[in-house]
């Protein structure tokens, strides 16, 4: 059954509702203000519905044979191949990136439905014969049961794909609760998933915000949680699902760092690093934030980074030659710029000011052009803490030493990148920086459906992180088997 466009419904037990009882959220283009539609604001009782539904499917859905379960995802696979273009254009709209950019993000998401289509393999055992005399020794993967998907607002696409296919392939039954800022795009990605054959139940969406994910992550039918958003919530719901005895992944927020050394090529270095900083407008847990110029590197980084953040063009997404686009919310746009307010208080050095951006034809879209302080050292906020916003805080350090002593103050550990053409400093980078997801001569170290994704310190609470083969062991119980015949 497909939803009406714009109405995004809770999908339980296979048929779309649209929590009638519930209060409606808007969701709009961020561009240009404008309602793309509503989606309900759903309490317990849906919640329970839905948790219910997926209790059920779980017997059933364990007992399908793997390869079954597989193939659900290769038909999958095909019919996102089929609705790219839309998917990326309708994900362009909701959230505000230019089409390029949510193309990236669904390719990115259909990688980790490939991935998944591999769990006959991935789901394999270990034996090993005569562990004693006679005695055989293996391991079994088994499903554990219902999980919970909480996702954030910046890849409304890409992100529950990290979870569910995985979950789903592997035979455990789902609710997923997608962003309340822009979760009509994954709805249609759902639609092709009951297309592809996932039998009602299996997969379940329930929409909302924070009384929803506590409904969710109480249930007692929820063995496991996977939830991605900010550290504040990741915390939060990394300490109420364990308090619970509840597997839990949480993935939070970022505040990355981006060394250049004097021997980086500068013209490479200028256009990695506005890319990560710049785009997606900044809302990307991997984007770059402090850039450090060590020694004679800062002047070309300076001039490289500030030519190219001021010749980005803003813009709504959808419109050609955008380079960037606005932020999610009006909200969000205050708060990015109070930041920058802030910083400027601090003592930082405004080279670029975003505050204030307009953009012809669209007054009601959520601008904040490109901004670049320098001057940002690691006590103010403008060096420590996550703006999520299109602001690039430059920073000098007069070795590599002294700046992966900078790196080693930040609280969070998502991504750092290094720019050098000494393999030996990047060795000394990868082995030292102590932080998850690391660049080398490369601006945004992006999630490969077939490695691990997630970081350290307050970016990540958990143990296995998305993806690949942690994926597989998260939403697995690993059962040993040993038999005298
Ligand atoms: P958010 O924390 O506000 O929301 C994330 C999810 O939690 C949403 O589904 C939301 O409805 C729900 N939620 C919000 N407040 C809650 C509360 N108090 N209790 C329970 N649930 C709550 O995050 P966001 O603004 O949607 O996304 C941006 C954040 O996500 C950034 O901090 C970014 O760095 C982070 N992020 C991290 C990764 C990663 O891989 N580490 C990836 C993408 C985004």
């Amino acid at each position: 059954m497909t939803t009406p466009r714009g109405l995004a419904a809770n999908y339980i037990a296979g048929e779309w509702s649209p929590g009638d009882a519930c209060e409606r959220l808007p969701v709009t283009d961020p561009a240009t203000g404008e309602a793309l539609g509503a989606v309900p604001d759903s309490g317990r009782t849906e919640v329970d519905r839905a948790v219910a539904a997926a209790s059920a499917a779980f017997p059933a859905w364990r007992r399908t044979p793997v390869p079954e379960r597989a193939r659900v995802f290769f038909r999958l696979k095909a019919l996102l191949d089929e609705h790219h273009d839309d998917l990326a254009v309708s994900l362009s709209r909701e959230h505000g990136k230019n089409v390029a950019e949510t193309w990236g993000e669904v390719q990115r998401g259909i990688e980790n439905v490939e991935h998944a289509a591999g769990m006959p393999t991935l789901m394999m055992g270990d034996t090993l014969e005569d562990i004693a005399r006679g005695v055989d020794c293996e391991t079994v993967r088994q499903p554990i049961g219902v999980f919970a998907v909480i996702t954030p607002y910046n890849f409304p696409v890409m992100i529950p794909l990290w979870f569910w296919p995985y979950a789903v392939a592997a035979g455990n039954t789902v609710v997923l609760k997608p962003s309340e800022q822009d979760p009509l795009t994954h709805q249609r990605v759902v639609e092709l998933a009951e297309q592809a054959g996932l039998p009602p139940g299996v997969l379940n969406v329930v929409h909302g915000r924070k009384g929803t994910v506590e409904a969710l992550i109480d249930h007692p039918g929820v063995v496991g949680v996977s939830f991605v958003g900010s550290s504040q919530v990741a915390k939060i719901v990394y300490q109420r699902a364990g308090a619970a005895g509840k597997r839990v992944q949480a993935l939070g927020g970022a505040k990355n760092h981006m060394i250049v050394l004097p021997d980086a090529d500068p013209e490479m270095v200028a256009e990695a690093v506005v890319s990560s900083v710049f785009g997606s407008a900044g809302q990307r847990c991997l984007a770059g934030s402090v850039v450090v110029g060590v020694g004679d590197a800062y002047g070309p980084m300076r001039e490289g980074v500030l030519d190219g953040a001021a010749s980005l063009k803003v813009g709504r997404g959808l419109d050609d030659g955008v380079d960037m686009g606005p932020v999610i919310s009006g909200a969000h746009r205050d708060r990015v710029t109070a930041f920058i307010d802030e910083s400027e208080r601090d003592g930082a050095r405004l080279l670029l000011d975003g505050r204030g951006a307009s953009v012809a034809g669209y007054p009601r879209g959520h601008w904040v052009g490109p901004t670049v302080f320098e001057d940002v050292t690691p006590e103010m906020p403008i060096g420590s803490e996550e703006v999520f916003g299109p602001v690039a805080g430059l920073a000098r350090a007069p070795s590599l030493e002294a700046a992966l002593d900078m790196l080693a103050k930040s609280r969070y550990g998502n991504a750092a990148s290094i720019f050098t053409n000494s393999g030996r400093a990047a060795r000394e980078f990868r082995y030292r920086a102590g932080i998850s997801m690391i660049g080398v001569n490369i601006g945004v170290a992006a999630p490969m459906a077939f490695f691990p994704f997630g970081g350290t310190r307050n970016s990540f609470y958990g143990d296995l992180k998305a993806q690949g083969r942690d994926a597989v062991s998260f939403f697995t119980d690993q059962r040993v088997v040993i038999s005298r015949w």
